[in-house]
């Protein structure tokens, strides 16, 4: 498979897919620019190199065509600081005036198509069709806008000698962009972007190449939600940590008293049979034994300590307690490989942290230890944030769903595209 790295830039034109889905401000200026920041040690390699570059993202979720709050135009500026040479724009990305500056790029410029997703061809799905439709307009609409996305990708591609996809964020997404487009390119001409890279090899180093003891932490809010992860976890890990709200609906499986504590009662069976899974295959699935309960959801609510399987009556458990605490963070420590996936309680309330925050610093200790630690899937990189921690780990993950889907063990298209698998 062709790398990054190993591929020299000097008088191609690559065509990068990033994600610069950023969010702006009222003003419509970027306020966070994390994702334009990941995709810069890949378009600082090609330039370095002597190579030119066009740049294809999306921003927000235009249905409708060209929006001016959903236009790149809004970014050009940071993305040019942060690159540190000027940028070009086309200002449609399928315009004649988007070929010509294609074609007339010169090593060490960068040109950014405005956002891919104005054409419903990007994402391929018929936009516009009435309520009313009928099964066979909806059929031919379908057809129609899969033929016209082939046109659409073939285009795009023509722009340029090389495809870099750097776009973790969409790598779950067969869209033409992200994944269709790889195709106009033969093996030595297409290739992962290296933060595209640093994330596929930090998963499998999770669950293909992982060194034992195994530990997944799995938290947050809901089974239902993480149930895919929990089911591919369980014949790759040695201990798995339930915690946060979806460990209620386990805790009253095995019948204890929960208040009102999350819990997703259409759950309980497959909680049981999860449980009963860990103990036939011989993964330890460690549950909560304590838990801070709350007398209501909020950030001044009173609080007491108690047992999970005893919570008074009006009362909900919003964060682990001491007992938990101990025991997760001793088998967090004693891991040669982790993986965290959802908070351990409301992180978000002060008063509901400490799980999230003691776990955050085992993991950081065990990696200090020679541990391979990987953070991700929304909320579990705001509670490493919000503990100024991110460095003391591995690896914190770029990629929201494409992160989690990656973890059930899906193909992901943009993955896919690339090295066929
Ligand atoms: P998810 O999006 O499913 O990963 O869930 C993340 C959310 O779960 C965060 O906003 C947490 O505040 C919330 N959460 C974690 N523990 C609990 C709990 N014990 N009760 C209610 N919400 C929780």
């Amino acid at each position: 498979m062709q790398t990054i790295d190993n591929f020299n830039f000097a008088g191609k034109k690559a065509f990068v897919r990033v994600d610069f889905n950023v969010p702006l401000n009222d003003q419509l200026q970027v306020t966070d620019p994390t994702r334009i920041r990941a995709a810069l040690p890949t378009l600082k390699k090609i330039l370095s190199d002597g190579g030119s570059i066009i740049i294809g993202s999306h921003l927000g979720r235009p249905k409708n065509g060209p929006e001016d709050k959903f236009s790149l135009k809004h970014i050009l500026p940071t993305v040019s600081e942060l690159l540190g040479v000027p940028v070009q724009f086309a200002d449609d990305c399928m315009g004649e005036d988007a070929a010509k500056k294609a074609a007339a790029l010169k090593p060490g410029e960068v040109l950014m198509l405005e956002n891919l997703r104005f054409y419903a061809e990007e994402e391929g799905k018929p936009r516009g069709l009435s309520a009313d439709a009928t099964e066979e307009e909806k059929a031919a609409a379908k057809k129609e806008i899969k033929e016209k996305q082939k046109e659409f990708t073939k285009r795009l591609a023509s722009y340029a000698d090389v495809y870099v996809n750097d776009a973790f964020g969409t790598a779950h997404r067969a869209h033409a962009s992200t994944a269709l487009i790889a195709e106009y390119f033969d093996a030595d001409h297409k290739m992962f972007g290296k933060l595209m890279q640093n994330e596929v090899d930090a998963v499998e180093k999770v669950l293909k190449t992982a060194k034992k003891p195994v530990t997944a932490i799995i938290g947050g809010s809901k089974v239902s939600t993480k149930i895919t992860i929990i089911k591919n976890l369980m014949t790759k890990v040695d201990n798995l940590l339930i915690v946060g709200g979806m460990a209620f609906t386990f805790s009253k499986a095995q019948g204890g008293k929960i208040g009102n504590s999350l819990c997703e009662d259409d759950m309980l069976d497959l909680a049981n049979e999860i449980l009963a899974e860990g103990k036939k295959s011989g993964v330890n699935i460690i549950l909560p034994t304590d838990c801070v309960a709350a007398d209501k959801f909020a950030a001044d609510a009173n609080t007491q300590i108690c047992s999970d399987k005893e919570i008074p009556d009006g009362w909900m458990g919003l964060d682990l307690g001491p007992e938990s605490i101990k025991t997760m963070s001793e088998v967090i420590k004693n891991s040669k490989t982790i993986l965290w996936n959802g908070p351990a309680g409301v992180f978000e309330f002060d008063k509901f942290a400490a799980g999230s925050k003691a776990l955050a610093e085992a993991i950081a200790a065990a990696t200090a230890n020679g541990a391979f630690s990987l953070i991700g899937g929304g909320d579990s990189v705001a509670a490493i944030n919000k503990f100024n921690l991110a460095d003391k780990v591995s690896y914190v993950s770029t990629g929201g769903g494409a992160l989690l889907e990656f973890i059930e063990g899906k193909e992901l298209p943009g993955i896919k595209a690339i090295r066929g698998y």
